[in-house]
C-alpha cells in the first residue's frame, strides 16, 4: 500500500487514513513549498495548483504543458519535467506507469487506490474495492509475503462517450475500406 507515503507531512493536510469518498480541496501556498525545501518559484505552484484543481486528477507532463499554455502560461517541458520529478520525490505527486511510455501523475493525497485506463484515449478511472485489497493481501500472505505495496491496473476501452463513438467510427471506416478492397 501507497500509505506510508502521504506521512509526515507538516502540514497536515495529506490523510493518512485511506479514503474512499472524501475529495480534499487543498491549496497549496508558498509558504507550503517552502516548508517542503521548495523556492516557491512560478511554474512550481501552477503546476501543483493544476493537480489540486483539475477535474483529470492524472495527467502527463504534456498535458501539463498544454493546460498550462491554455491558461496563457508558457513554461517550457524540460521544466514541467523537471518540477514533476522534484515534486514526485518530495511525495507531493505519485508516478504510474501505465500502458504507454509516458509517466502519468498525480497528487498523493496518502490514499491507495487503483486504476482502470482506456488503451485508446488514456482515460484513467479511481476505484477502491475492500474486498479485493484484502484477497490481495491473503494471497500475498499464502506465498509467505507481507505486502508493503501494489499497484493494480484494468486496461480497457471506454464502452461509451466521446471515445467509444470514435473508435465504433474507426471500425466502421476500416470495413467499409475493407469492402471497397475486395471489389476491385
Ligand atoms: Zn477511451
Ligand atoms: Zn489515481
Amino acid at each position: 500500500m501507497r500509505l506510508s507515503i502521504g506521512m509526515g507531512l507538516k502540514n497536515g493536510y495529506y490523510s493518512r487514513t485511506p479514503c474512499r469518498t472524501r475529495f480534499f480541496q487543498m491549496t497549496t501556498t508558498p509558504q507550503d513549498l517552502n516548508d517542503r525545501g521548495f523556492k516557491a518559484t512560478l511554474p512550481r505552484l501552477r503546476i501543483i495548483r493544476l493537480f489540486e484543481t483539475s477535474r483529470d486528477r492524472h495527467m502527463t507532463a504534456e498535458e501539463v504543458y498544454r493546460r498550462l499554455k491554455e491558461d496563457g502560461l508558457d513554461i517550457g517541458l524540460a521544466t514541467i519535467y523537471r518540477v514533476l520529478t522534484q515534486f514526485e520525490q518530495a511525495g507531493l505527486l505519485l508516478r504510474h506507469h501505465f500502458e504507454s511510455d509516458k509517466a502519468v501523475y498525480e497528487i498523493n493525497h496518502g490514499h491507495h487506490h487503483d486504476h482502470i485506463v482506456c488503451l485508446h484515449c488514456g482515460k484513467v478511472e479511481e476505484f477502491f474495492d475492500a474486498e479485493i485489497e484484502k484477497r490481495q493481501n491473503e494471497i500475498a500472505q499464502g506465498k509467505n509475503f507481507e505486502v508493503v505495496d501494489h499497484a493494480l491496473c484494468l486496461y480497457g476501452y471506454c464502452a461509451t462517450g466521446v471515445c467509444a463513438e470514435q473508435r465504433s467510427a474507426d471500425a466502421e471506416a476500416e470495413e467499409s475500406e475493407k469492402a471497397k478492397g475486395a471489389r476491385f
